[in-house]
Protein backbone atom coordinates (compact mmCIF):
# COMPACT_ATOMS: atom_id res chain seq x y z
CA UNK A 1 0.00 0.00 0.00
CA UNK A 2 0.64 3.40 -0.38
CA UNK A 3 0.71 6.46 2.09
CA UNK A 4 0.37 9.86 0.84
CA UNK A 5 0.47 12.51 3.64
CA UNK A 6 -0.05 15.79 2.86
CA UNK A 7 0.08 19.22 5.69
CA UNK A 8 -0.61 22.43 4.73
CA UNK A 9 2.11 24.86 6.28
CA UNK A 10 0.75 27.97 5.01
CA UNK A 11 -0.18 29.72 7.80
CA UNK A 12 2.85 28.31 9.52
CA UNK A 13 5.16 30.03 6.10
CA UNK A 14 2.90 32.85 6.84
CA UNK A 15 4.01 33.69 9.98
CA UNK A 16 7.62 33.25 9.83
CA UNK A 17 7.40 35.91 6.72
CA UNK A 18 5.56 38.14 9.10
CA UNK A 19 8.34 37.82 12.00
CA UNK A 20 11.24 38.19 9.36
CA UNK A 21 8.84 41.32 8.23
CA UNK A 22 9.04 42.28 11.86
CA UNK A 23 12.09 42.12 13.05
CA UNK A 24 13.55 44.06 9.38
CA UNK A 25 11.01 46.71 10.36
CA UNK A 26 11.56 47.19 14.10
CA UNK A 27 15.29 47.20 13.30
CA UNK A 28 15.39 49.59 10.79
CA UNK A 29 12.92 52.29 13.09
CA UNK A 30 15.44 51.91 15.73
CA UNK A 31 18.60 52.59 13.55
CA UNK A 32 17.16 55.75 12.40
CA UNK A 33 18.09 57.30 15.50
CA UNK A 34 20.93 55.37 16.39
CA UNK A 35 22.55 56.77 12.93
CA UNK A 36 21.45 60.60 13.99
CA UNK A 37 22.91 60.12 17.55
CA UNK A 38 26.14 58.83 15.58
CA UNK A 39 26.58 61.21 12.85
CA UNK A 40 25.75 64.55 15.83
CA UNK A 41 28.51 62.82 18.04
CA UNK A 42 30.98 62.85 15.14
CA UNK A 43 29.97 66.70 14.66
CA UNK A 44 30.45 67.65 17.84
CA UNK A 45 33.89 65.99 18.04
CA UNK A 46 34.97 67.34 14.74
CA UNK A 47 33.99 70.68 13.18
CA UNK A 48 31.02 71.62 16.14
CA UNK A 49 33.70 70.85 18.50
CA UNK A 50 34.34 74.95 19.54
CA UNK A 51 31.03 75.87 19.02
CA UNK A 52 28.91 76.17 22.39
CA UNK A 53 25.78 77.43 20.58
CA UNK A 54 25.71 74.41 18.25
CA UNK A 55 26.76 71.69 20.69
CA UNK A 56 23.81 72.85 22.66
CA UNK A 57 21.59 72.58 19.71
CA UNK A 58 22.50 69.00 18.85
CA UNK A 59 21.78 68.27 22.06
CA UNK A 60 19.04 68.77 22.37
CA UNK A 61 17.86 66.42 19.33
CA UNK A 62 20.10 64.20 20.50
CA UNK A 63 17.90 63.68 23.60
CA UNK A 64 15.27 63.73 21.13
CA UNK A 65 16.62 60.28 19.37
CA UNK A 66 17.68 58.86 22.44
CA UNK A 67 13.73 59.17 24.16
CA UNK A 68 12.69 58.04 20.93
CA UNK A 69 14.18 54.55 21.04
CA UNK A 70 13.12 55.02 24.34
CA UNK A 71 9.83 54.93 23.12
CA UNK A 72 10.34 52.41 20.67
CA UNK A 73 12.20 49.69 22.91
CA UNK A 74 9.22 50.14 26.00
CA UNK A 75 6.16 49.88 22.95
CA UNK A 76 7.94 46.65 21.33
CA UNK A 77 8.39 45.00 25.07
CA UNK A 78 5.28 45.82 26.12
CA UNK A 79 3.93 44.26 22.62
CA UNK A 80 5.76 41.18 23.19
CA UNK A 81 4.74 40.75 26.79
CA UNK A 82 0.43 41.12 25.72
CA UNK A 83 1.42 38.78 22.87
CA UNK A 84 2.89 36.11 25.02
CA UNK A 85 -0.36 36.08 27.37
CA UNK A 86 -2.93 36.59 24.28
CA UNK A 87 -4.60 33.32 23.93
CA UNK A 88 -5.14 33.57 27.85
CA UNK A 89 -8.22 35.25 28.66
CA UNK A 90 -7.63 37.95 31.90
CA UNK A 91 -8.84 36.57 35.27
CA UNK A 92 -8.99 39.45 37.74
CA UNK A 93 -11.30 42.49 37.67
CA UNK A 94 -10.47 46.21 37.05
CA UNK A 95 -12.51 49.31 37.78
CA UNK A 96 -12.47 51.08 34.21
CA UNK A 97 -13.80 54.77 35.33
CA UNK A 98 -10.98 54.55 37.84
CA UNK A 99 -8.02 53.82 34.70
CA UNK A 100 -10.15 56.72 32.91
CA UNK A 101 -9.36 59.03 35.29
CA UNK A 102 -5.87 58.01 35.98
CA UNK A 103 -5.50 58.33 32.67
CA UNK A 104 -6.61 61.84 32.15
CA UNK A 105 -4.88 62.84 35.43
CA UNK A 106 -1.54 61.46 34.18
CA UNK A 107 -2.14 63.12 30.24
CA UNK A 108 -3.49 66.40 32.00
CA UNK A 109 -0.30 68.38 31.77
CA UNK A 110 0.53 67.59 27.69
CA UNK A 111 -3.08 68.53 27.21
CA UNK A 112 -2.92 71.95 28.95
CA UNK A 113 0.97 72.27 26.75
CA UNK A 114 -1.13 71.48 23.36
CA UNK A 115 -3.85 73.63 24.63
CA UNK A 116 -6.51 70.93 24.36
CA UNK A 117 -9.47 70.24 27.31
CA UNK A 118 -9.32 66.61 28.26
CA UNK A 119 -13.30 66.21 28.84
CA UNK A 120 -14.48 62.62 30.73
CA UNK A 121 -18.38 62.12 30.69
CA UNK A 122 -20.81 58.91 31.48
CA UNK A 123 -20.49 56.74 34.51
CA UNK A 124 -18.92 58.31 37.38
CA UNK A 125 -19.05 55.39 39.53
CA UNK A 126 -17.09 51.80 39.67
CA UNK A 127 -17.08 49.99 36.22
CA UNK A 128 -15.96 46.60 36.67
CA UNK A 129 -14.59 45.04 33.63
CA UNK A 130 -12.65 41.51 33.16
CA UNK A 131 -9.16 42.58 32.74
CA UNK A 132 -5.97 43.21 33.75
CA UNK A 133 -5.88 46.80 35.13
CA UNK A 134 -2.32 47.68 33.43
CA UNK A 135 -3.02 46.67 30.31
CA UNK A 136 -6.33 48.38 30.00
CA UNK A 137 -4.46 51.34 30.90
CA UNK A 138 -2.04 50.76 28.25
CA UNK A 139 -5.36 50.89 26.18
CA UNK A 140 -6.85 53.96 27.89
CA UNK A 141 -3.54 55.86 27.68
CA UNK A 142 -2.62 54.99 23.91
CA UNK A 143 -6.20 56.08 22.87
CA UNK A 144 -6.42 59.73 24.92
CA UNK A 145 -2.56 60.33 23.94
CA UNK A 146 -3.17 60.05 20.06
CA UNK A 147 -6.17 62.06 20.02
CA UNK A 148 -4.31 64.86 22.34
CA UNK A 149 -1.40 64.45 19.45
CA UNK A 150 -3.93 64.72 16.35
CA UNK A 151 -5.89 67.73 17.80
CA UNK A 152 -5.40 71.32 17.18
CA UNK A 153 -4.73 74.15 19.32
CA UNK A 154 -8.13 74.79 21.61
CA UNK A 155 -9.57 71.50 20.85
CA UNK A 156 -10.95 69.03 22.56
CA UNK A 157 -10.80 65.17 23.54
CA UNK A 158 -13.95 64.09 24.71
CA UNK A 159 -13.82 60.86 26.55
CA UNK A 160 -16.79 58.70 27.40
CA UNK A 161 -17.53 55.93 29.27
CA UNK A 162 -20.61 53.77 29.75
CA UNK A 163 -21.74 50.78 31.37
CA UNK A 164 -24.23 47.80 31.81
CA UNK A 165 -24.97 47.84 27.87
CA UNK A 166 -26.27 44.62 25.95
CA UNK A 167 -24.07 43.01 23.02
CA UNK A 168 -25.85 44.95 20.37
CA UNK A 169 -26.19 48.05 21.83
CA UNK A 170 -22.43 47.94 23.09
CA UNK A 171 -21.13 47.50 19.17
CA UNK A 172 -23.73 50.09 18.21
CA UNK A 173 -22.84 52.66 20.65
CA UNK A 174 -19.10 51.72 20.12
CA UNK A 175 -18.64 53.60 16.81
CA UNK A 176 -21.68 55.87 15.90
CA UNK A 177 -20.81 59.45 16.66
CA UNK A 178 -20.87 60.85 12.79
CA UNK A 179 -23.77 59.51 10.61
CA UNK A 180 -21.57 59.62 7.29
CA UNK A 181 -18.25 58.54 8.71
CA UNK A 182 -15.81 56.15 7.62
CA UNK A 183 -16.23 53.24 10.07
CA UNK A 184 -14.51 50.10 10.91
CA UNK A 185 -14.57 47.43 13.40
CA UNK A 186 -10.23 46.53 14.27
CA UNK A 187 -11.68 43.62 16.43
CA UNK A 188 -14.70 41.60 16.85
CA UNK A 189 -15.75 40.81 20.15
CA UNK A 190 -15.88 36.68 19.99
CA UNK A 191 -19.14 35.09 19.50
CA UNK A 192 -20.70 33.11 21.96
CA UNK A 193 -18.64 34.70 25.20
CA UNK A 194 -20.16 34.67 28.50
CA UNK A 195 -20.31 38.25 29.12
CA UNK A 196 -24.23 39.76 28.86
CA UNK A 197 -23.27 42.89 29.61
CA UNK A 198 -20.20 45.02 28.43
CA UNK A 199 -18.62 48.78 29.40
CA UNK A 200 -17.67 50.85 26.11
CA UNK A 201 -14.81 53.45 26.34
CA UNK A 202 -14.91 55.88 23.64
CA UNK A 203 -12.11 58.84 22.80
CA UNK A 204 -13.16 61.18 20.01
CA UNK A 205 -11.66 64.18 18.81
CA UNK A 206 -12.12 66.72 16.49
CA UNK A 207 -8.39 66.48 15.01
CA UNK A 208 -7.55 66.04 10.99
CA UNK A 209 -9.23 62.32 10.60
CA UNK A 210 -8.10 59.92 8.90
CA UNK A 211 -9.68 58.59 5.19
CA UNK A 212 -11.72 55.74 4.76
CA UNK A 213 -8.73 53.91 2.77
CA UNK A 214 -6.32 54.04 5.63
CA UNK A 215 -8.59 52.48 8.25
CA UNK A 216 -7.91 48.75 7.86
CA UNK A 217 -4.00 49.50 8.50
CA UNK A 218 -4.22 51.57 11.63
CA UNK A 219 -3.72 48.88 13.39
CA UNK A 220 -0.32 47.01 11.75
CA UNK A 221 2.45 47.74 13.56
CA UNK A 222 5.03 50.55 12.65
CA UNK A 223 1.84 51.92 10.51
CA UNK A 224 1.33 55.33 10.25
CA UNK A 225 -0.94 57.59 7.94
CA UNK A 226 1.02 60.54 8.31
CA UNK A 227 5.20 59.67 8.30
CA UNK A 228 5.26 62.47 11.22
CA UNK A 229 8.61 63.92 10.29
CA UNK A 230 8.92 66.05 13.22
CA UNK A 231 10.97 65.71 16.46
CA UNK A 232 8.33 63.59 18.02
CA UNK A 233 6.58 61.45 15.56
CA UNK A 234 5.20 58.12 16.92
CA UNK A 235 5.74 54.76 16.78
CA UNK A 236 3.82 53.33 14.77
CA UNK A 237 2.70 50.75 18.32
CA UNK A 238 0.12 52.41 19.91
CA UNK A 239 -2.53 51.29 18.06
CA UNK A 240 -1.30 47.53 17.64
CA UNK A 241 -0.97 47.11 21.44
CA UNK A 242 -4.38 48.52 21.84
CA UNK A 243 -5.70 45.74 19.73
CA UNK A 244 -3.69 43.15 21.22
CA UNK A 245 -5.17 43.93 24.68
CA UNK A 246 -8.51 43.82 23.22
CA UNK A 247 -8.16 40.67 21.75
CA UNK A 248 -7.07 39.18 24.82
CA UNK A 249 -9.76 40.88 26.85
CA UNK A 250 -12.54 39.20 24.64
CA UNK A 251 -13.56 42.65 23.72
CA UNK A 252 -14.24 44.54 20.59
CA UNK A 253 -12.45 48.03 18.92
CA UNK A 254 -14.16 50.42 16.71
CA UNK A 255 -12.58 53.41 14.76
CA UNK A 256 -14.95 55.93 13.00
CA UNK A 257 -13.30 58.90 11.18
CA UNK A 258 -14.05 61.82 8.70
CA UNK A 259 -11.35 63.92 7.22
CA UNK A 260 -11.67 67.21 8.53
CA UNK A 261 -13.74 66.34 11.18
CA UNK A 262 -12.47 64.16 13.77
CA UNK A 263 -11.82 60.50 15.11
CA UNK A 264 -13.50 58.46 17.40
CA UNK A 265 -12.20 55.03 18.58
CA UNK A 266 -14.81 53.06 20.78
CA UNK A 267 -13.54 49.68 23.01
CA UNK A 268 -16.14 47.50 24.68
CA UNK A 269 -15.56 45.49 27.18
CA UNK A 270 -17.27 42.31 28.76
CA UNK A 271 -18.25 43.74 32.41
CA UNK A 272 -16.89 41.25 34.83
CA UNK A 273 -20.25 41.21 37.49
CA UNK A 274 -22.00 39.73 34.65
CA UNK A 275 -19.41 37.10 33.36
P1 LIG B 1 1.60 56.41 16.48
O1 LIG B 1 2.60 56.15 17.53
O2 LIG B 1 2.19 56.78 15.16
O3 LIG B 1 0.51 57.33 16.92
P2 LIG B 1 -0.47 54.41 16.45
O4 LIG B 1 -0.39 52.94 16.21
O5 LIG B 1 -1.00 54.86 17.76
O6 LIG B 1 0.97 54.97 16.22
O7 LIG B 1 -1.33 55.05 15.30
C1 LIG B 1 -1.08 54.68 13.95
C2 LIG B 1 -1.42 55.80 13.01
O8 LIG B 1 -2.83 56.02 13.00
C3 LIG B 1 -0.84 57.14 13.41
O9 LIG B 1 0.46 57.31 12.95
C4 LIG B 1 -1.80 58.11 12.74
O10 LIG B 1 -1.45 58.26 11.39
C5 LIG B 1 -3.13 57.39 12.82
N1 LIG B 1 -3.95 57.86 13.98
C6 LIG B 1 -4.10 57.23 15.17
N2 LIG B 1 -4.94 57.91 15.98
C7 LIG B 1 -5.33 59.01 15.29
C8 LIG B 1 -6.21 60.11 15.58
N3 LIG B 1 -6.84 60.22 16.75
N4 LIG B 1 -6.38 61.05 14.61
C9 LIG B 1 -5.74 60.94 13.43
N5 LIG B 1 -4.91 59.93 13.09
C10 LIG B 1 -4.70 58.97 14.00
Amino acid sequence: GVLVSLHDFTDIKRMELARVDFLANASHELRTPLTSLSGFIETMRGPARDDPEARDRFLEIMQGQADRMRRLISDLLSLSRIELVEHRPPEGEADLAAVVVEARDALAPVAKERGVELRVTGVTGAVNVTGVRDELAQVVQNLIDNALKYSEKGGVVDIEVLAGLGPDEAAALGGRRWDDAGRMSIVTAPAGGRARSFAVLRVSDGGPGIERQYLPRLSERFYRVDQGRGLKPGTGLGLAIVKHVVQRHRGALLVESEPGRGSAFGVMLPMADAA
